[in-house]
């Protein structure tokens, strides 16, 4: 989960920072993704922008997941593997989690818990019985040291 914490700094997201980390049967990292643009889209370009009435306007039809990105970017069988997220997964990426064939979620923050991405998140999991268990907060502190 630290490992995720850290991908998550790398995000330019100004308001919700994601990180996560697929890791396999013994636990080594296979990858990790934070929330951003998809590659190749500049991020002076697109909007960051999370509340408004011009929906082509706002970051969300433009921001892929930070469990999308792990997964992609992984680019292997993820079958019986784990991930470790920073954020509970929207209902898109649990439908991703699912048929990447992850079985067990990690999380640390459940701030969107009654919105009904997040309900029908866990009505997923649930049918699908992929166990989610929360784990508690942590905070890093990355200091580059310039020469
Ligand atoms: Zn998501």
């Amino acid at each position: 989960m630290t490992v995720a914490k850290a991908s998550a700094m790398r995000s330019k997201d100004p308001s919700t920072q994601v990180g996560a980390v697929i890791v396999n049967k013994l636990n080594q990292i296979i990858s990790t993704g934070y929330n951003g643009f998809p590659r190749g889209i500049n991020d002076d370009e697109f909007p960051w922008i999370n509340s408004g009435e011009d929906w082509g306007n706002l970051k969300y039809p433009y921001v892929a997941h930070a469990e999308l990105n792990a997964i992609v970017s992984a680019r292997t069988d993820l079958t019986g593997c784990d991930v470790y997220v920073t954020l509970f997964p929207c209902n898109e990426c649990t439908k991703i989690i699912i048929q990447a064939g992850i079985n067990r979620i990690y999380f640390i923050d459940d701030k969107y818990h009654n919105e009904k991405e997040f309900i029908a998140s866990r009505k997923m999991l649930d049918a699908a019985k992929i166990s989610y268990d929360q784990l508690p907060n942590l905070e890093i502190t990355i200091k580059v040291k310039q020469k």
